[in-house]
C-alpha cells in the first residue's frame, strides 16, 4: 500500500469512538500510519542498509517499542492512537510479506526495489479523497 491508502485508513480510524473524542489524537495516528514506511523504505531503498522496504519497522517489536516510547513521552491517549495507526499500517501491508516476528524469526528477505504502481496509487488517492470527504462530513 502507498501513502494515500495508509492516510485514508488512519482518517477512518480517527472516526472510531475510542479515537474520535479527541482531535489531538489525529496527529499521532497519521504519523504512526506512515512511520513504518518512512523508516524502512528510507533504510532499504535510500541508504540500502537492508535488502528491501519492510524490515526493522514492520514487525510487532517495533510496534510495541515505539508505542511504549510515545506513551512514555506524550501519554496514554497518544500511545493508543500511535498503536492504532501503526497496527493499521501493518495490517494494510499484509498483501505481501510483513515480517511480524523479526528478528526472532528468520524471513527470506528478497532483494527489492522501490515498487510504485501508478494505477494502485491513483486508486488509493481516490480512496483518500473519499475518506477526507467522509471525515469532514462526520459530526
Ligand atoms: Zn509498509
Amino acid at each position: 500500500m502507498h501513502i494515500p491508502g495508509h492516510l485514508a485508513i488512519a482518517l477512518a480510524q480517527h472516526r472510531l469512538p475510542a479515537l474520535s473524542t479527541d482531535n489531538n489524537l489525529l496527529k499521532p495516528l497519521l504519523l504512526a500510519s506512515l512511520f513504518p514506511d518512512v523508516i524502512d523504505k528510507s533504510l532499504g531503498y535510500g541508504f540500502r542498509v537492508m535488502p528491501n522496504g519492510r524490515h526493522y519497522a514492520h514487525n510487532i517489536f517495533s510496534l510495541l517499542g515505539t508505542t511504549a516510547f510515545v506513551t512514555a513521552v506524550w501519554g496514554k491517549k497518544a500511545g493508543y492512537a500511535w498503536l492504532a495507526g501503526y497496527l493499521g499500517h501493518l495490517l494494510a501491508d499484509r498483501n505481501s510479506l510483513v515480517p511480524w516476528l523479526f528478528p526472532l524469526q528468520s524471513y527470506d528477505f528478497k532483494e527489492g526495489r522501490f515498487y510504485f504502481n501508478k494505477s494502485q496509487f491513483l486508486k488509493e488517492l481516490l480512496f483518500l479523497l473519499i475518506a477526507i470527504v467522509f471525515y469532514r462530513l462526520a459530526p
